[in-house]
Order: C-alpha cells, then structure tokens, then sequence
C-alpha cells in the first residue's frame, strides 16, 4: 500500500512504456492471473449522511515480479489494444462477485461493489452474459453490483451504447458515468443514457474550496445530478476542507478518496471498514 500512487511515475522514468515491456506483459498475463501477481483491490465510498462505506469501487492491481506494481493506467490500454482485457474484466467480475457474496452476511461490509468496464467491452453482449452468470454463481442480486463506464466509451457507438446500458439497467445492475465533465460531451451523454450515478471527476475537486469558480463548478455539477435523480460520488477527495465543503454543498452524496482510504486488499479494506464503523 505504500507504494499506491508512486509505481506510475516510477516505472515511467525506468522507461518501461517500450515495445518489449508491453510484449513481455502480453507474454506474463495468464501465469500472472495464475499466481494472484494480478488482484483486485477496494477503495471506500463513504456516505456523507450515513457516515459509512455504503459503496466501494474495485480497481485492479499488477504485482509483477520483474517491473514491480505497474499501474492499470498503464496495463490497461495494453491489454485493450491486444484483445485481452474482456477475460480479464470476466475475471475482475467473478473475484467480485464472489467477495460480495462473503461481505453481504456482514453489517460492517459495503453492500454494493463497482467495476470499470472498458469502452469496448460495454456494447459487447457477451457482458451482460457474464455478469448474469457471476451473479447466480455467487448468489448476489445484481443491485449490488454496479458498473463504471466512462465518456470515451460512446464515442464509437451512440446507439450500441445506448442499448448495452439499457440492457444492463433492466437486468438490475447500476451503471455510473465515469470521470464526468473531462469528456467531450459530458452533458450530451448525459441527457442521451440511463446512468442511475453521477461520478464527478477529480479534477473538479483538487481546486476546493480555494478556488471560488472551482467552487462554483462543482456546486453546478451536484445540482445537476441532484435534479436528475441520479446518486452523486465525488472522487479523489484528499482534504478535511473538501469534505467539510462538499457537505456544505450537498447532503446526500458518496465521498471517494485518500481522505478516508487509498484502495486496499479485501482483507485490509475488511479491518478498514470494521475500524471506520467504530468509529462512527
Ligand atoms: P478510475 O476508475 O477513475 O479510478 C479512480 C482512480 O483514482 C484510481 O486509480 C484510484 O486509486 C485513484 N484515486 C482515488 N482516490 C484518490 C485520491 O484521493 N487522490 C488521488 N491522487 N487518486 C485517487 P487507479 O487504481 O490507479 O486506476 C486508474 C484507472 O485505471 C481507473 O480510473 C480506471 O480507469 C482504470 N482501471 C482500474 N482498474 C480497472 C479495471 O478493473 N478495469 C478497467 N477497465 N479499468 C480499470
Ligand atoms: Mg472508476
Ligand atoms: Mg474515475
Ligand atoms: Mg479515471
């Protein structure tokens, strides 16, 4: 966990980003999937009324024994351009599914779980297929599942969007705008899909509340998701300040962010939880 937020920079100055390290990711994926050197870890999402972890986002992490902790930011798009990202994301889905399965006996626990879906997997119906088996596999309803798409997934297809995420809304699982106001169309997306949650992008909460028009635009953007009924988050909240403006702000939203934890392995993010519950 110490190493959280530092192995992007790091690997970038050893010059990993070349065509050999990409080959030799390619390369390392399946025994990395075999030997756990790939895992999930959970960052809370803390209901600024509730004052718990109602929610938690599941982000994916590469130990690999050679280049260290290298950053999804990094491995991601690698894994996308090469057609392998879908089996990964199955397997997200299913380490998922079968954690909330274990957390839903346990008061202390988050009782939804989120996961990023890649642009490219979205429209893909073999999507739904594998979120309606991981569900009945696990024994989870899909409400506790919901799914994180961002902006750039619909620049391809409007239409094959609009239906996957329709689908999706109708089988139960919840689907949040990712990273909302750094896209091209934020608002057209807005006013064109069923999202049921709004996840306001970081870079409109670095600046707060130092930044008066800062403060404005973030106050703009939670009005908007509030009218529309739709669940806000606000992610990378860092500061006492910001979390004490955004409750200013809004009554009722979901705070993502190194205030209260960095994401961590399910065992840690289970003591974490049952600490922060005390504590509340
Ligand atoms: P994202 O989905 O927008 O995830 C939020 C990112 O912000 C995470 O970075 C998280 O660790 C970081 N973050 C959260 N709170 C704070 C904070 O207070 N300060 C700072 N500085 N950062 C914070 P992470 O885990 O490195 O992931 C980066 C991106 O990689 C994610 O952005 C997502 O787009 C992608 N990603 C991660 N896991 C998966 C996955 O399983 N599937 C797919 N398709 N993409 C993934
Ligand atoms: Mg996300
Ligand atoms: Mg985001
Ligand atoms: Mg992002």
């Amino acid at each position: 966990p110490s190493t959280e937020g530092n192995y992007c920079i790091i690997h970038y100055q050893k010059g990993y980003h070349t065509r050999n390290f990409s080959e030799q990711l390619l390369a390392d994926l399946d025994v990395s999937l075999a030997k756990n050197e790939l895992f999930v870890v959970y960052q809370p999402k803390v209901c600024s009324v509730k004052k718990r972890a109602v929610s938690a986002e599941a982000l994916i992490r590469w130990q690999h024994p050679e280049f260290g902790f290298v950053s999804p930011a990094v491995f991601v798009p690698i894994l996308e351009a090469n057609n392998r990202m879908n089996e990964v994301t199955n397997w997200v889905i299913h380490q998922v599914c079968e954690q909330m399965k274990q957390w839903t006996s346990k008061l202390e626990m988050p009782q939804q779980i989120s996961i990023n879906i890649s642009a490219s997997y979205l429209s893909s119906p073999l999507l739904k297929t594998e979120l309606l088996r991981a569900v009945k596999t696990y024994d989870v309803r899909p409400e506790q599942i919901e799914l994180e798409v961002t902006e750039t997934s619909f620049v391809n297809s409007v239409e094959q969007a609009t239906r996957a995420i329709e689908e999706l809304r109708n089988a139960g699982f919840s689907l949040a705008i990712d990273d909302f106001g750094i896209g091209v169309s934020s608002l057209a997306y807005l006013k064109e899909f069923k999202f049921s949650t709004l996840k306001v992008d970081k870079s409109f909460v670095d600046h707060v509340p130092q930044s008066t028009k800062d403060n404005f635009i973030l106050q703009s953007i939670l009005s908007l998701g509030e009218s529309l009924h739709m669940e806000l988050v606000v992610e990378g909240v860092e500061t006492k300040e910001q979390v004490e403006f955004l409750s200013s702000l809004q009554k009722n939203l979901l705070i993502q962010g190194y205030y209260y934890s960095k994401p961590l392995a399910a065992q840690q993010f289970e003591e974490w939880c049952i600490e922060f519950t005390k504590q509340a």
